[in-house]
């Protein structure tokens, strides 16, 4: 009887380690919650050159080959399927979605983009801006093609697109079939499609996005592998406050509907030895360093002299 009752036990204690699952703080916090909060994730999460970070401006490096970058697929228009995971409402994007240019070694697939917010529109963000956070922010994940080359664990796998989104008056039609979707997800691995709409419609102007920051990092969420090219746009999305609200009031962290999801971020992770890089948009040639503009200048000044 005796060995039976210690298989018994080891079931028992199998089945709750397996019931452990992370979360975030807002869930850890609540009473008789059983989940692993961020400061203990698994995996690469402990590491150090992980994200979010905190950027800052006056000590990112002009990078000349953080070029514009090219959507394909992006102005699309589709009937996108979303689901509530559990952590955040993610749209599935499908083939021929893709980016290249910006740097990036070679074009990646669009996979997904999901969300993270607060209530309250200075915290939401996970990434801050010179210690600035904002009410959102939009994440489209893509991956490296072709996907029979991917080296397990290669830094550059993942290209993720960061959008900071800020609460402003007007009605962002782009982002209304997301938004209208979200109350027939409310609850936990439940799925439905959204109205037909484009990826490049919920996204600030084209030409706009030429102003980005550049770094290496990882997945914010467990395990945090460290594999991801982050390229965090200058230029924020705005929604209006009724539509910022709908996130934390029509979606749940659980099935009974106690806890409304929100607060699904991350805290700050150190920037450590890295470097955070900036594209230099078109015509911001005065932002250059002196010598630049002098050098040439000069050259030309003493090549026709000596004609
Ligand atoms: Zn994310």
């Amino acid at each position: 009887m005796q060995p039976f009752l210690a298989l018994l036990a080891l079931a028992c204690a199998a089945g709750s380690t397996a019931e452990q699952h992370w979360c975030y703080e807002i869930q850890a916090k609540e009473p008789n919650s059983n989940c692993i909060a961020p400061a203990q994730w698994p995996g690469d999460c402990q590491k150090n050159h992980q994200s979010p970070i905190n950027i800052d401006t006056s000590k990112a490096k002009v990078n000349p080959n953080l070029k514009p970058f090219t959507f394909t697929g992006y102005n699309q228009k589709k009937k996108w399927e979303v689901v509530n995971d559990k952590h955040s409402v993610k749209v599935l994007l499908g083939d021929g979605i893709s980016i290249a240019g910006g740097d990036l070694p070679a074009q990646y697939q669009a996979e997904q983009l999901h969300l993270h917010w607060s209530k309250e529109s200075d915290r939401g963000s996970e990434h801050s801006i010179d210690g600035k956070h904002f009410a959102m922010e939009m994440h489209i994940v893509h991956k490296k093609e072709p996907s029979s080359n991917e080296v397990q664990g290669a830094k550059d796998n993942i290209a993720v697109l960061a959008f900071m989104v800020k609460v402003g008056d007007q009605v962002n039609e782009g982002f209304q079939p997301l938004v209208e979707a979200l109350s027939h997800i409310s609850t936990p691995n439940t799925n439905t499609t959204m109205k037909e709409s484009s990826l490049q419609n919920m996204l600030p102007q084209k030409e706009k996005l030429v102003h980005y920051f550049r770094y290496q990092g990882s997945l914010t969420t467990p395990d945090c592998s460290e594999t991801v090219i982050w390229t965090v746009f200058q230029e924020p999305i705005k929604l209006n406050q009724n539509q910022f609200q709908e996130f934390s009031t029509k979606l749940y962290y659980d099935q009974e509907r106690k806890l409304n999801m929100k607060d699904n971020v991350r805290p700050l992770q150190q920037l450590g030895d890295r470097q955070v890089f900036r594209s230099r948009a078109p015509g911001q040639l005065l932002s250059l360093p002196l010598p630049t503009l002098l050098i040439p200048t000069l050259t030309c000044l003493v090549a026709s002299f000596l004609q």
